[in-house]
């Protein structure tokens, strides 16, 4: 649908007519919600935000903006930021009490975390690839690479914010000098030279190359890669013609015991089956293309509603869904989860193994065409049948 589109054109029972005035704009964004299927029932609460209503802090640099509880209040368990640093910016030295999983969605960062056994890890980024930053371990991540980079970050707290992180240079300005100095050895002169307030992103020069970082560091350099994950170490769970899915949890990053995820590519026409997790609410980023996701939850209370690239969607805990691509491009999205490990269950996958009366009792069809259907979880993905 396109944005001209009189939304009242979709409308043609007598009891779906809108005379008063409308957002046309939202509503062609929005076709199941200026029309709602008539599988809609009361109200599950908002399952939808986009970054691009969210404030946005532009700095020097870069700029930042997030969905938390505050703007999505269903979504206790996570919060995300959308951040973009220009080459050589960084994001400032920092640490905070959520734990952080990462997606690079465009270009090339470099990312530094400091261990408590005094040990420094430092690695480069690109597009795909992941990292993971234990809660109270500081860290930086600087843009490189020609045009420096936009990435995701994903917080195990609905509540956190990234104005609400401890600071290398509030630590220092807000302790008194004659401490930091007698702290360093660093004299007068030096010590009043520092920042007196926070830096937070800023520009600064690209560095040189990884090798001559992890030279310096020589036998202080954390030299195992636990805290990042790249694209090509990635095994798709599931690949068919009508998408794929990559899971990332703690057994294939083990670092990431707070935050379980999943990539989901699904092509046009198809569909994420229908299914729920027994473990947690899901929060979603729509990376690419455009879809609608339907949402049971309990008492029947159900909604479908549309979403496009730089969404958020929310399924309430082990609230049944399942996606759809609406568009005509790969529609990609990412899933995360307040949990070390990821678990699904499958609707399909549960009806194959009902012993035939259990399964006839309960669908009110013939044990025959129950079987003639592929039931079977043969893919996370699945056709919509023609
Ligand atoms: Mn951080
Ligand atoms: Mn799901």
């Amino acid at each position: 649908m396109t944005d001209n589109t009189n939304p009242d054109d979709v409308r043609t029972a007598v009891g779906e007519s809108d005379p008063g005035p409308e957002n046309t704009v939202l509503l062609n964004e929005n076709p199941d919600s200026n029309l709602p299927p008539a599988t809609d029932h009361g109200n599950p609460g908002p399952l939808w935000y986009s970054f691009d209503l969210a404030p946005k802090r532009v700095q020097p640099g870069g700029w930042t903006h997030q969905v938390t509880q505050r703007e999505l209040p269903s979504s206790t368990e996570i919060a995300g930021v959308n951040m973009r640093l220009t080459e050589g910016s960084f994001r400032e030295l920092h640490w905070h009490h959520a734990n952080e999983w990462a997606l690079m969605l465009k270009g090339k960062a470099r990312v530094s975390l400091f261990q408590s056994d005094g040990k420094m890890f430092i690695d480069d980024l690109e597009e795909g690839d992941l990292w993971y930053f234990p809660a109270g371990l500081p860290h930086s991540i600087q843009g490189i690479g020609g045009d420096g980079c936009e990435f995701l970050l994903v917080f195990d707290q609905g509540d956190f914010s990234e104005d609400d992180t401890f600071l290398i240079s509030e630590f220092m300005a807000h302790t008194p000098p004659e401490l930091v100095r007698k702290n360093t050895g660093w004299s007068t002169d030096q010590v009043k030279q520092l920042p007196t307030k926070e830096l937070y992103i800023f520009p600064g020069t690209a560095p040189g190359p990884l090798e001559s970082d992890r030279e310096f560091l020589g036998k202080n350099l954390e030299a195992v890669n636990r805290y990042t994950f790249k694209r090509s170490e990635m095994e798709a769970a599931e690949n068919t013609s009508t998408g794929s899915v990559y899971i990332i949890d703690s057994k294939n990053f083990p670092v990431s015991t707070g935050i379980s995820a999943a990539i989901v590519t699904i092509k046009p026409g198809a569909m994420r089956e229908m299914h729920w997790h027994p473990n947690t609410s899901e929060w979603q980023y729509w990376i690419q293309g455009k879809g609608r996701m339907t949402v049971v939850t309990t008492g029947g209370t159900a909604r479908t509603l549309d979403f496009n690239a730089n969404d958020v969607g929310f399924v309430p805990s082990m609230a049944g869904h399942c996606i759809e691509n609406t568009g005509t491009e790969d529609l990609i999205f990412l899933e995360t989860f307040k949990s070390p490990r990821y678990a699904d269950v499958s609707l399909n996958q549960w009806i194959a193994r009902m012993p035939d009366e259990m399964a006839q009792a309960h669908l009110k069809l013939d044990v025959a065409s129950i079987r003639s259907a592929p039931q079977e979880r043969q893919a996370t993905i699945s056709k919509l049948p023609l």
